[in-house]
């Protein structure tokens, strides 16, 4: 099934509201296959954010990113990269509408709460990225029979 890469960043680390925003990926009925906290370095913020480098507050990204350590998630679900996004909410927190992760917990431009993956194409790249094959698990979860139809669950 469709894999994802979730980054919990430093601000929710430092909010305490990790469990609220994992708490949504589970409610939601998303599989957990991979999670590990890490410190990131300039070297994989700078391949991960490689669209933004060149922009004036790449600075102020790196430092916000490295004021904590991440969580990394990848997820598993049924069109998980479009659902994480839409849970996730526009980048902008004061324009994320209420309801979203951004839209109930940021205020911010910066500070984002989450990073999802954009497309099916990056989150492949991106769960290679931060993951190895031997960290991706698999297991059966037991609600799977409840959250999909037969034809859904393949
Ligand atoms: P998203 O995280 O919604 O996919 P982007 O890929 O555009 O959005 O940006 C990646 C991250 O870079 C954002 O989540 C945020 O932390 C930071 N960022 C984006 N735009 C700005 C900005 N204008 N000023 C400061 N930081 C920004």
């Amino acid at each position: 099934m469709e894999k994802t890469l979730v980054i919990i960043k430093p601000d929710t680390i430092n909010r305490g509201l990790v469990g609220e925003v994992i708490d949504r990926f589970e409610r939601k009925g998303l599989k957990l296959v991979a999670m590990k906290m890490q410190h990131l370095d300039d070297k994989i913020l700078e391949e991960h954010y490689a669209h933004l480098v060149d922009k004036p507050f790449f600075t102020g990204i790196k430092q916000f990113m490295q004021r904590a350590p991440s969580i990394l998630i990848v997820l598993e679900g049924r069109r998980v990269v479009e659902v994480v996004r839409k849970l996730a909410g526009v980048t902008e927190g004061t324009e994320a509408m209420p309801g979203t992760i951004r839209g109930d917990f940021s205020l911010s431009v910066q500070n984002t709460i989450i990073h999802a993956s954009d497309s099916v194409e990056s989150a492949g790249k991106e769960v290679e990225r931060f993951f190895t094959k031997k960290e991706i698990l698999e297991w059966d979860k037991i609600d799977t029979e409840v959250i999909y139809s037969d034809t859904e669950k393949e």
